[in-house]
């Protein structure tokens, strides 16, 4: 039977970190020599203790101050003593007591207490039922979601029916901080502190179910990685039976990974790069989509993302380079060599890009290829002659099949550098139509501002083509789109005279062609006379293109020769040369050998240089009728018109029946008629074979022009007076009518075709005339007109007359 309490001293045990309430039995160990004191006090006396949390756990040797005002009388039901000293005891809590004051008695606190009653609150019967009810519920949720608790403890919770021990044992079962259960301790009326454990168990409740749903999803988690790792490894155990994983165990996916680090890509194209992987990673090897996905990795991983070669930036090597494979063209391997210095100086691949312009075979494309051996660069050479889709520049989206990046790209990954030199070939030769603008692709290639971060549809990532020197070539600059000739360094390079010919023939297109057919110089000769004549009656171009050709052909000829053993060596002369090359295809020069009325011989420019152009007019009796053949464009056929109407208007003048427009009908013919012809540069040559045919007045043969007219007779300026020149010169021309405006081309004509040429400067057609038409023959009775400005020795007309 508990014996009823007093206000009166009892010894103190402290607490701590833990509590006991009354009703409860808790074991509670016994270490500090303070607290055993205490405890063997009490066994001294009725074997009633008061026990007491400290404020800190961590006090060892707490002061009075140290400890709460409430605590718990309790009786000792058992004390067992256990080795090293301690204690362990068996309590059992009686009532709550409030601690008036501690003292300090002989090594042990004895503590005077006052018992505090049982009180129940201002609650009435009902409600404390409910509110018990609640209470009980939610404990038993609180159970059940945590693991802590035993259940037989529910089975006490709902026996009890006196609101104190029920109270008090529950306030004892939480799972919550000491401080929070000495709060409880300190609620005295049991219906507020029925309210403090409901709000509790509130809080834990929510607390332990989000608990319990962090530790599901946590081990949902952990079980999906497991079985992920496991199925993962059967994979790897099947593939290495069906023998798509080689003895490493490492599969095509592992592989591309392993490439992939080692391919050094930009942060962008490695993560696109590794998505594509895992992509691959997830479809059937076999399928259709897996094929364009692996194209596109290797695409990819090919692509120089980070190579580069290291420049050699020394202009004497580079002129050295340029001078070894190529004769001539000082002036310009000069500007290439400007070119290259600027770029060093500078230090930056933006600039402007070279673009060679001249006629096929005049080594161009060899030029840009010495530059790219000067600077220890690769070499690639792009040909964009006929491109007209977009694509090819800038590659097809991966939604085709069969779709690749573009050319650019292409030639990257052949060269395997990110910093080649690349020639684009033919640049003149971009067509645009509904499948885009090539041009404009390009623009984006060329362009140093944007090309650093070239789009190429396949790819989908950027590519930086900045660091690659771009030289283009184009035969002639005018059709070359104008946004592109704006970002473009131009350099001409014009046909090449007789002589540059033959020396390039000897110095350079003859030891190549014995080197490639096997040959040494010993087993064939060729004399320079033959080389002279293969350059007049085997080609006729403004490069060396076909003469190139043609010296080959010797060579495999001879070379056939000696391995038949028909020959051990061989010379080429004039005369044997035909055995070797046929009859000759084209005659010295096409200029006309002798005078004739109503032929004219004008100077053309086309793509492969220029050429010489014979113009004929006849004029038979008719209608006025004029008749132009010969594939004349539209603007030759209107120069034809102005020069007609000039005459007309000149009728007088030049003792040209007035009427002759009524009276006769014209016909004007260009030969080679099957080639289209315009432009127009011929118009005063058309002009002169038209007074000469109507006239009857011989055109000197010998004699060659180019120039446009007016109405009014005046004579236009022209282009490519330097390819004409030359072309008049290779045809044997010896005397050129230029018109006056276009003296300041004559700066750049070699001396050589300048000492052979004699070059009047015309301004008028009247000088034109004065210069091309014969005079009339006295025996040939008195002309009602004398030519004005007639020159002097005009030699007295001897030829033919038809
Ligand atoms: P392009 O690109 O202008 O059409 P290429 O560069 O293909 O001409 O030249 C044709 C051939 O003529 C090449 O073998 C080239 O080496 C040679 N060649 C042209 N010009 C010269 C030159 N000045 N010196 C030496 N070889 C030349």
């Amino acid at each position: 039977m508990v014996q009823p309490i007093k206000s009166q001293t009892y010894p103190l045990l402290p607490l701590r970190g833990t509590l006991v309430f009354p009703y409860m039995v808790t074991p509670l160990e016994v270490g500090r020599v303070r607290s055993i004191e205490a405890v063997e006090q009490t066994m001294l006396r009725d074997g009633r203790i008061v026990l007491a949390a400290q404020h800190l756990v961590a006090t060892e040797d707490p002061q009075p101050e140290d400890i709460y005002d409430v605590g718990t009388l309790c009786e000792v039901k058992q004390l067992l003593k256990v080795p090293e000293g301690q204690i362990r005891v068996l309590v059992e809590g009686i009532s709550r007591v409030n601690l008036e004051h501690i003292d300090d008695a002989e090594g042990y606190y004895e503590a005077f207490v006052t018992p505090v009653p049982e009180t129940v609150g201002e609650m009435d019967r009902y409600e404390r039922e409910a509110l018990m009810r609640i209470v009980r519920e939610e404990f038993e949720k609180y159970v059940r979601l945590g693991k802590k608790i035993p259940a037989e403890v529910l089975l006490t919770v709902s026996s009890i029916e006196d609101v104190h021990r029920f109270a008090d044992t529950i306030a004892s079962q939480l799972n919550v901080a000491f401080k929070e259960k000495q709060r409880l301790l300190e609620i005295f009326p049991v219906d507020k502190r029925l309210e403090a454990i409901l709000g509790l168990l509130y809080r834990e409740g929510e607390i332990l179910s989000m608990e319990k749903n962090i530790q599901q999803r946590v081990r949902k988690q952990m079980e999906k990685a497991q079985r992920e790792y496991y199925l993962r490894e059967q994979i790897k155990a099947i593939q290495m039976e069906l023998g798509e994983r080689d003895e490493r165990g490492s599969t095509e996916i592992d592989e591309l990974k392993d490439k992939l680090e080692k391919a050094k890509l930009p942060k962008e194209a490695k993560a696109k790069v590794l998505h594509e992987i895992h992509r691959l990673e997830r479809m059937a090897p076999m399928a259709a989509e897996a094929t364009v996905v692996r194209n596109y990795i290797d695409w990819m991983l090919a692509l120089p993302w980070s190579k580069r070669t290291k420049d050699r930036l020394d202009l004497n090597v580079a002129e050295e380079l340029l001078d070894r494979d190529h004769f001539g063209l000082d002036k310009v391997k000069e500007r290439i060599l400007e070119f290259l210095a600027v770029r060093q100086l500078t230090k930056s691949s933006k600039g402007p890009i070279l673009c060679l312009v001249g006629p096929p075979g005049v080594g161009k494309t060899s030029l840009a290829q010495s530059v790219g051996t000067a600077l220890n660069r690769n070499f690639s050479r792009l040909s964009l002659g006929g491109v007209r889709d977009e694509a090819e520049i800038r590659g097809h989206r991966r939604t085709y099949i069969g779709s690749m990046p573009g050319r650019i790209i292409q030639t990257l990954k052949t060269v395997g550098s990110l910093n080649p030199v690349i020639v684009l070939d033919e640049v003149d030769k971009l067509a645009s139509d509904f499948r885009g603008d090539p041009a404009s692709a390009l623009l984006e290639v060329l362009d140093p501002e944007q090309n650093h971060r070239f789009g190429d549809h396949y790819l989908e990532v950027p590519f930086d083509l900045s660091e690659i020197l771009f030289i283009t070539t184009a035969n002639v600059l005018h059709s070359i789109p104008p946004p592109l000739r704006d970002r473009m360094e131009v350099i001409e390079i014009p046909g090449y005279t007789e002589y540059e010919k033959f020396e390039i023939a000897r110095r350079h297109l003859w030891p190549k062609q014995l080197k490639s057919n096997g040959l040494t110089p010993e087993q064939l000769q060729i004399s320079d006379n033959t080389i002279y004549r293969i350059i007049h009656e085997y080609t006729k171009e403004a490069g060396v293109r076909t003469l190139e050709r043609r010296l080959g052909t010797v060579c495999r000829k001879v070379a056939t020769e000696i391995v038949k053993g028909q020959t051990q060596s061989a010379r080429v002369t004039v005369s044997n040369v035909h055995k070797y090359l046929g009859i000759p295809r084209y005659h010295q020069s096409q200029a006309n050998t002798e005078d004739k009325v109503g032929v004219a011989t004008g100077l053309a420019f086309t793509t492969v240089g220029g050429e010489i152009l014979s113009i004929e007019v006849t004029v038979v009796d008719g209608k006025g009728k004029l008749t132009l053949t010969g594939k004349l464009g539209e603007v030759m056929r209107e120069s034809a018109q102005a020069a007609l109407s000039y005459l007309r208007s000149r009728a007088a003048e030049l003792g040209i029946d007035p009427k002759f427009h009524e009276r006769c009908d014209i016909h004007m013919h260009i030969p080679e008629g099957a080639i289209p012809k315009d432009g127009p540069s011929a118009g005063i040559t058309i002009a002169t074979a038209l007074a000469s045919a109507l006239t009857n007045r011989p055109v000197r043969h010998e004699l060659s022009m180019t120039g446009e007219i007016t109405l009014r007779g005046r004579v236009l300026p022209i282009g490519g007076v330097k390819e004409k020149l030359l072309a008049a010169h290779r045809a044997g021309i010896t005397h050129v009518l230029l018109p006056v405006d276009n003296e300041k081309d004559l700066e750049e004509i070699p001396s050589s075709v300048l000492g052979k040429l004699q070059i009047s400067l015309v301004e008028h057609m009247d000088e034109v005339l004065g210069h091309a038409l014969y005079p009339v023959a006295e025996s040939e009775g008195p002309l009602p007109f004398m030519l004005p400005n007639l020159p002097a020795g005009g030699e007295p007309w001897m030829g033919e007359r038809t």
